[in-house]
C-alpha cells in the first residue's frame, strides 16, 4: 500500500517546528528516522496532514558527558550509539541492547529519540531508559519539562508527550562505581522485535546486589520495572532467584499474541530473570 497524500516541511529551527506543531496540532507528525513512522503510513495506520522532518536540526543530534550526565540527542541514531566509546563506558546497558535493536539497515536510520516517542512495548531502549532511570526532556513554544522515563510511558503507544511538544534529549546518570548491566532478549530471529526482554541493572558487591532494577519489555503495554522481583534479589542474592522469579507474577501481567501465549511469556521472563540475575554476579 502507499501512504495517503500529505504536506512536507523541513524546518531550520526549533522555533520553526514549534510554530508549525501549534498551528497543526494533531493533523502534524514529527519525521526523524521514518522507519516506524513511514510503515505506519504506507499501512495507513496513520494520515497525518502534515510530516515535519526534524533531520536538519544538527542541534538535536549527539552525544555528550558532563556533570556525571550522559546526554542524548532526540536525533542520534541507533548506529551512532552502538559505536560509542562514551556509551560503552557510561552506559553499558545501552551497548548491550542496540545490536539487538532490528537490523543494521535500520540502526543506520532510526533515532534514540523516535523509538522513545514512538514506544513500542517490546524495543530496547523503553525498557533501558527505565532501567538507569533517565529524564527525557520534553520541548514546546512555552519552555521544557524533565519528565523521568518511569513516568513518560503511559500505555499501548501512548506516552506522556503533550500537543505540541517535542522530545529534545534525554539524560542519564553515568555508571556508578560497583554498579554493573546485563541484557537479554528472547526474539524469533536476531534482530527482530523481542518476544520477552530485560534490561538490568544493579549495585553488585561480592555476592550481594542492591538497587536492582529489572526492567522487563514485551510483556505488557509498556516496559516494566520488577519490583516485586527485585526483593528478594537484594535481601538475599542468588538463593532467593526462585523466589524472585515467583514474585515476577506480581509485577508483569503478559498477554498472549501471535507470537507467545502469556503463559509463555511469563515462563521466558523468569529464565531470563534466572539469565540475567547470574550475568550480573558473574566475576564479581
Ligand atoms: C523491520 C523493522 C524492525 C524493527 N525492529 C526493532 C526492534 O527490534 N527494536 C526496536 O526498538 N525498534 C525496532 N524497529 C523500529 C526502529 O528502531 C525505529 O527506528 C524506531 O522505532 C523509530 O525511530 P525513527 O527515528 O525511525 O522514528 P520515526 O519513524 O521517524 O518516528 C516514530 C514516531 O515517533 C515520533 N517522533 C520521532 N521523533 C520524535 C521526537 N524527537 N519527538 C517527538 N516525537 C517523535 C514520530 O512522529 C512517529 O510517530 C524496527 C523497525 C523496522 C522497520
Amino acid at each position: 500500500m502507499k501512504a495517503p497524500a500529505f504536506a512536507y516541511v523541513k524546518p531550520a529551527s526549533l522555533d520553526e517546528v514549534f510554530a508549525l506543531l501549534d498551528q497543526y496540532g494533531d493533523e502534524a507528525k514529527i519525521l526523524a528516522g521514518g522507519q516506524s513512522l513511514i510503515a505506519a503510513l504506507n499501512l495507513r495506520l496513520a494520515a497525518p496532514q502534515v510530516l515535519i522532518d526534524i533531520t536538519g536540526l544538527r542541534e538535536l543530534a549527539g552525544i555528550s558527558v558532563s556533570g556525571g550526565k550522559v546526554r542524548i540527542g532526540a536525533l542520534t541514531r541507533h548506529r551512532e550509539l552502538e559505536t560509542s566509546s562514551e556509551v560503552r563506558r557510561h552506559l553499558p546497558l545501552i551497548a548491550q541492547a542496540l545490536p539487538h535493536v532490528a537490523h543494521l539497515a535500520i540502526r543506520n536510520r532510526g533515532t534514540f529519540g523516535g523509538s522513545i516517542a514512538y514506544a513500542d512495548p517490546a524495543a530496547e531502549l523503553p525498557a533501558c531508559s527505565l532501567a538507569l532511570d533517565a529524564q527525557f526532556v520534553l520541548m514546546s513554544a512555552s519552555g521544557a519539562r524533565h519528565v523521568p522515563a518511569r513516568d513518560f510511558f503511559k500505555g499501548l503507544y501512548e506516552t506522556e508527550l503533550r500537543a505540541g511538544e517535542l522530545l529534545v534529549s534525554a539524560e542519564f546518570p553515568v555508571l556508578q562505581h560497583g554498579y554493573r548491566s546485563a541484557f537479554r532478549e528472547l526474539a524469533r530471529r536476531h534482530g527482530d522485535y523481542a518476544i520477552v526482554g530485560l534490561a538490568a541493572h544493579a549495585k553488585v558487591d561480592g555476592a550481594a546486589l542492591a538497587d536492582v532494577q529489572l526492567a522487563f519489555f514485551g510483556v505488557g503495554a509498556t516496559p516494566v520495572l520488577a519490583r516485586n522481583a527485585a526483593g528478594p534479589l537484594e535481601a538475599k542474592g542468588l538463593p532467593a532467584l526462585n523466589e524472585a522469579q515467583q514474585a515476577l507474577e506480581a509485577d508483569l501481567a503478559p498477554f498472549d499474541d501471535i507470537n507467545a501465549t502469556a503463559e509463555l511469556r511469563m515462563h521466558l521472563a523468569r529464565v531470563l530473570l534466572g539469565r540475567v540475575t547470574a550475568e550480573l554476579l558473574a566475576g564479581a
